[in-house]
């Protein structure tokens, strides 16, 4: 700047020392910790994130404080772990009429009078049909007045709690291939709604480090639960205190085990929720088979945390094998806690040998006449003294640890949360078990899809890759809000494929396979998966019941249908045995959306550039100090206040207002202001004017005509010989983008009762200078009836035009779009060679690539497996067209039928595999010998 002739320009070291005194002031400290298991790494901490969310204008008015009854769950504080779970010391204690009387508190468990005189304590706060409620007990005689504790702390100032989401996961610091692992710590506040949690502007930044584990780093984070903390919230325009408390922990399978101190996937009893599986053997008999299709016995911290001491204690008798099969057994593996087995096992053996050798020193084995049992008895008391000796050593790890707790503290001699094991089995309102809830990127769209996909292509050669290619891409994308699909990069790069791929297939692929493709069991998976996915990824839940009841049988299909066609699978894959699960989160959490990853997994992308432009010396500091820096400016930038000398200022107003004002720094943070007001149900985008056809009523008629519709249209509105504009979209009551021949539910103007189905053939307005009131627009469309009884090939209800009718509807009558295909098996479209013409850099091309000619008009499948407008789409149609059905009446029996094929076809492969492995050892041994001979 200053080469540039700017005056005043600061120097850089002067512009970086006002940056780091501002994050100082602003409150955000990157702190240096060191683990248990002595790694040094520093944190951004939660409670100093989440207070800025406060004072930020554009987050507060966002602030969900207390959980909500409803009957359509959206949100998380709509769901039961927040709603019914949780105990009320973890929610909001207080509410005041902040507009009215801001100073009077009303506290939960506090005598409080109503308006009519009567008495009653509070319970809880809660909002009930957009208003805050109490739950109260009446009282009826005088009793004790207690203020509620909490008061104390306040001193008159509001108090709220607010719960986070904790995500981890191991992300490579490296854009290039080459991977550079770092573990990376981020949270969202639970208390804002999903639509803002999708955003990248509300993810923080925790911490990151190469060299310390996601249990070392939760370890830290846990500290800030239930501290209080102050902040000024820029609603209530007054200091306020606020307490944080985990919500949940989504991550991937690997993670979420790691979190709940599980071991690795392949062992036995892999499940973080429950201790479903066994041994091999087991898992093949009928019980244990079945097993895998259900829920088991939840695992709880307190069992766990048993599990994991005796795993100490035996570590401290010396025997590896020992804490090897509890592990196996049980499938709990907790990474604190291997750490001092690990160092625990030689210890022994050490002090063992010592012990055992040193005969002549040690009274009990010097004496001649112990021999046997005798002398084993002796060993053994000797093992057992050194196990008490190294367990008192143990409780007093990491010393610099032990020396700060209280002289009088019980813990002094036990084994502790943090310090020998994973913490997260101790911290109030959390059960890593439960709290885990699973994610759908992983599980579904890269689990279930894949494997079906790599099963459904294996086999493909490159004429059948071809056929699939131009079929999927023939396919209809209105209606589907996904990207535009790239049908010959997924045949051709069919074994990486990565989420946002699968996601178009799983709504897709099912409508072009026929026997050649895909053969009918597989095809079976192919049906099942949509129609589980379609209702897994719905954003709002009407009748949880009915709900919860639907996907129990649909996720019941899906792991039956991939019995049938590989029943090994389901005691291989976890990924199908966690399904049963996800009934229960769903119930907890909300719909499964609201527990999706894919945000965190989108802030990596930022991290990854803190990290390459860092000179990696001490990137767990140097990270955390840039992306601190960062939530600053944005914090300015949102118009938040800090407090400086006891008073809480803001930036001048051309900094606060930036970020509201400048779209480009909005897109650089990820932030996008209320997308949906803009778009208003309704209102129609005329056509550019080069590509716009204007015309009179007559000639559009004319137009219908031309395609044998025997409908007279009588011009609509109350002025006649308009001139109509065509319109590029009409933006349906779901706030849809409908452009022409989308698929819609509308209400239809001859017959206001019913919604219909139809497809939109032109959107019109009449030209402005005629243009009195939106009743003028108008919607022209082609009637399609749907049929009583779905297709019994694709399970799908089916449009169908029985002659050409058109109707015309207004805007705002537009209900919802949807996705339909045309039943192009059935109609026999053929594969053209030549059909497309190859666009290259935006121009057409000389080149042909083979597309589907579609042979008529007439018959299309509503499509269920569709994602977007899911929910909608079920509540209009009738219930026997969406109901789920059982893929098997009786499911006990046909797991014990695949159980005994298991029992034959599953000892037979550990036998072939045992005697594959027996020759490799002994090729190995020839080979050795081989060498040292020569
Ligand atoms: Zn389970
Ligand atoms: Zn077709």
């Amino acid at each position: 700047m200053r080469e540039c002739g700017t005056p005043n320009v600061p120097t850089f070291s002067a512009l970086r020392k006002l940056q780091s005194q501002l994050t100082r002031e602003v409150g955000i400290k990157t702190e240096p910790h060191t683990s248990a298991l002595g790694n040094q790494f520093y944190m951004n901490h939660p409670l100093d994130l989440l207070a800025l969310d406060w004072a930020n204008p554009l987050v507060r008015k966002h602030i969900q404080v207390y959980p909500e009854v409803t009957s359509v769950i959206k949100e998380v504080w709509q769901a039961d772990k927040w709603l019914k779970e949780l105990d009320n010391n973890q929610l909001s204690p207080m509410w005041a009429n902040w507009k009215d009387d801001p100073h009077r508190h009303f506290y939960v468990n506090e005598l409080a009078q109503l308006k009519d005189g009567s008495f009653v304590i509070p319970i809880c706060w809660v909002i009930y049909q957009k208003q805050e409620h109490a739950e109260v007990y009446r009282v009826h005689h005088s009793e004790d007045f207690m203020p509620n504790p909490i008061r104390k702390v306040a001193k008159d100032r509001p108090v709220f709690c607010l719960r986070f989401m904790a995500w981890c996961d191991d992300v490579s610091g490296n854009v290039s291939k080459q991977y550079n692992a770092h573990m990376n710590m981020y949270i969202t506040n639970a208390n804002l709604p999903h639509q803002n949690l999708s955003q990248e502007y509300f993810v923080r930044f925790c911490s990151t480090s190469p060299h310390t584990t996601s249990l070392e780093q939760f370890d830290a984070m846990v500290k800030d639960v239930g501290k209080w903390k102050e902040a000024y919230d820029c609603f209530l325009e007054t200091e306020i205190l606020f307490q944080i408390f985990v919500h949940g922990l989504p991550a991937d399978n690997p993670q979420q085990a790691e979190s709940s101190s599980g071991a690795s996937l392949n062992s036995s009893a892999n499940c973080r929720y429950d201790t479903a599986g066994g041994t091999k053997e087991y898992k093949e008999t009928n019980e244990g088979y079945n097993s895998l299709f259900n829920t088991g016995t939840p695992r709880t911290p307190f069992s766990t945390v048993q599990i994991i001491e005796e795993q100490i204690q035996v570590a401290c008798l010396g025997v590896q094998d020992a804490v090897r099969i509890i592990q196996t057994c049980t499938g709990t593996k907790d990474k604190i806690a291997q750490f001092w087995i690990d160092k625990l096992i030689p210890m022994a053996r050490e002090k063992q040998k010592l012990r055992f050798q040193a005969l002549t020193s040690d009274a009990h084995l010097n004496n001649p006449k112990l021999k046997g049992a005798e002398l084993d008895a002796a060993k053994l008391a000797i093992k057992k003294e050194i196990q008490v000796d190294l367990m008192a050593w143990l409780v007093k790890q990491p010393p610099d640890r032990y020396a700060l707790l209280p002289e009088d503290s019980d813990h002094r001699f036990q084994l502790r949360p943090g310090d020998h094991y994973n913490s997260l089995m101790d911290v109030i309102g959390l059960n890593p078990h439960l709290d885990s809830p699973c994610e759908i990127l992983h599980t579904y769209l890269l689990g279930i899809d894949k494997y079906i996909w790599h099963d459904t292509t294996k086999d493909w050669d490159k004429k059948k890759e071809e056929l699939f290619a131009a079929r999927l891409q023939s396919s209809s994308m209105l209606g589907l809000t996904l990207p535009p699909l790239q049908s010959r990069y997924i045949v051709q790069y069919k074994n990486s494929l990565i989420g946002k791929h699968f996601k178009a297939i799983q709504q897709l692929a099912v409508f072009h396979f026929d026997d050649s493709l895909c053969n009918p069991a597989v095809m079976d998976i192919w049906k099942a998966t949509g129609e589980l996915g379609a209702m897994l990824w719905i954003p709002e839940i009407r009748d949880l019941k009915q709900y919860l009841a639907d996907l129990e049988i649909l996720i019941a299909n899906v792991l039956d249908v991939w019995a049938v066609h590989d029943p090994a699978r389901i005691i291989l894959k976890f990924k199908l045995h966690v399904l049963p699960h996800i009934l229960d989160d769903i119930r907890r959490f909300g719909p499964a959306v609201r527990f999706s990853t894919e945000v965190f997994e989108c802030w990596n992308a930022i991290f990854r550039l803190c990290s390459i432009l860092s000179n990696h010396q001490a990137p767990s500091h140097d990270i955390g100090v840039t992306i601190a820096d960062m939530e600053r400016f944005k914090h300015m930038v949102s118009g938040g206040s800090w407090k400086v000398g006891g008073i809480y200022i803001q930036a001048g107003p051309c900094v606060r207002n930036f970020l509201s004002q400048n779209t480009e720094l909005q897109h650089r943070l990820g932030w996008v202001e209320n997308d949906l007001a803009s778009i208003k149900p309704g209102s129609l985008k005329l056509k550019s004017l080069q590509k716009r056809n204007s015309l009179s009523w007559t000639a559009i008629l004319q137009t219908l005509q031309s395609r044998q519709a025997n409908t007279q249209l009588t011009e609509p509105g109350n002025i006649q010989g308009s001139i109509w504009n065509e319109c590029k979209y009409v933006v349906s009551k779901a706030r849809d983008i409908c452009t022409e021949g989308s698929w819609v539910f509308c209400k239809d103007t001859m017959n206001p009762e019913l919604a219909c189905t139809a497809r939109i053939y032109k959107i019109l307005s009449p030209s402005t200078s005629k243009i009195t009131s939106d009743g003028n627009r108008v919607v022209i469309l082609e009637k399609f009836v749907i049929l009583n009884s779905k297709d019994e090939h694709m399970n799908m209800p089916v449009l169908l035009r029985t002659d050409i009718q058109f109707i015309y509807a207004l805007p705002m009558d537009i209900q919802f779009i949807f996705n339909a295909q045309h039943d192009c098996l059935g109609k026999k479209c053929p594969v053209i060679e030549n059909a497309t013409s190859v666009r290259q850099e935006r121009n057409i091309t000389s080149k042909f690539i083979p597309g589907v000619i579609h042979t008529d008009d007439t018959r299309f499948f509503v499509n269920m497996h569709a994602l977007h407008n899911a929910h909608l789409l079920r509540e209009s149609l009738p219930r026997h067209l969406v109901a789920p059905v059982p893929y098997f009446q009786n499911r006990y029996e046909k797991h014990a039928e695949f159980a005994a094929s298991l029992r034959i076809t599953g000892p037979a492969k550990r036998a072939t595999a045992q005697a594959r492995a027996k020759e490799t050892r002994e090729q190995n041994k020839q080979k050795k010998s081989k060498n040292i001979n020569t």
